[in-house]
């Protein structure tokens, strides 16, 4: 039986964490995998862009985590068969302040997911742009780590930070966690930039940098203003498409390294 908790992170803004989330939560839910996606940011982008809002009782992510209801009784079905949501709403803001006397208040997010994991093949969350309380809580939820990077200048710089911030949690709160990759996002074959990037990564971190690498393409960034994700937008864009070839590169290395008897962590370099 498959069952991981997959972080989306990069505490850069606009690389396509979201975008990822939501189109490999689709794309393993068309699979016959059950998936949850977990909208781990107060800008409540991945509820918006399944069609969704926080605002009935159903109950969401900042309920869940200040014990007001639980994550079974918040999860809820989308349009995609097998792909539930936890909601999101912008009072997740709050929960760094409301929490600042708990020395626990990192673990929260994975004590209440271990509640539901039993439910779901694959937990997917998308972590907001920063490194505060949700996106550690998020790191520490899960046991892999996928890192979209923006084809654009600095992009090598903002991994650096990152790779810091997957030791330090893996050191004191998260031992099990691994790098499950680098994603390569907003590609755009017309720039210089754009490839040396590529190479760039490719030539840093050969291991941990997909093959598919994800075009900046129209039809992903419309797709969540009609509430749609890409997959029911437009299942034969480029984007999208470019999102199922990487789904099932992911799957590939993901359940590799479930198939030895002892998988090695993978690296996390220096
Ligand atoms: P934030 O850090 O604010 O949470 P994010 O990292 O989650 O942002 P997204 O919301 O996925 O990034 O993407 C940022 C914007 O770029 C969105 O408007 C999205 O629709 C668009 N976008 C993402 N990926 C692509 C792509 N491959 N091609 C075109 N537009 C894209
Ligand atoms: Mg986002």
């Amino acid at each position: 039986m498959i069952r991981h908790r997959v972080c989306i992170t990069n505490q850069k803004g606009g690389v396509g964490k979201t975008t990822t989330a939501v189109n490999l939560g689709s794309f393993l839910a068309r699979q016959n995998l059950a998936v949850l996606l977990v909208d781990n940011d107060p800008q409540s982008n991945a509820t918006s862009s399944l069609g969704a809002s926080a605002k009935d009782d159903a109950g969401d992510l900042y309920q869940v985590l200040t014990g007001r209801t639980d994550a079974v009784s918040a999860c809820r079905p989308t349009m995609i068969p097998n792909l539930d949501l936890l909601p999101s709403n912008p009072n997740l803001a709050a929960l760094e302040f409301e929490l600042r006397h708990d020395a626990d208040a990192e673990l929260r997010l994975a004590r209440e997911l271990a509640g539901c994991q039993t439910r779901y093949n694959y937990i997917v969350i998308d972590n907001p742009p920063s490194l505060g309380l949700l996106a550690i809580s998020g790191m520490v939820a899960a046991d892999l780590l996928v890192v979209p990077v923006q084809c654009e200048y600095l992009a090598l710089e903002g991994v650096a930070a990152i790779l810091d911030s997957v030791r330090r949690v893996r050191q004191s709160l998260n031992p099990d966690l691994s790098l499950a990759g680098f994603l390569l996002t907003l590609f755009d074959a017309r720039t210089r930039l754009s490839r040396e990037v590529v190479e760039e990564m490719r030539r840093h971190f050969p291991e941990d940098t997909y093959e598919t690498v994800i075009p900046r393409a129209v039809r992903l960034a419309e797709a969540p203003s009609h509430g749609l994700p890409a997959v029911l937008y437009d299942p034969v864009s480029s984007g999208t498409l470019a999102y199922q070839l990487w789904t099932a590169e992911f799957r590939a290395r993901i359940e590799r390294g479930a198939n030895t008897a002892n998988p090695p962590p993978a690296p996390v370099h220096p």
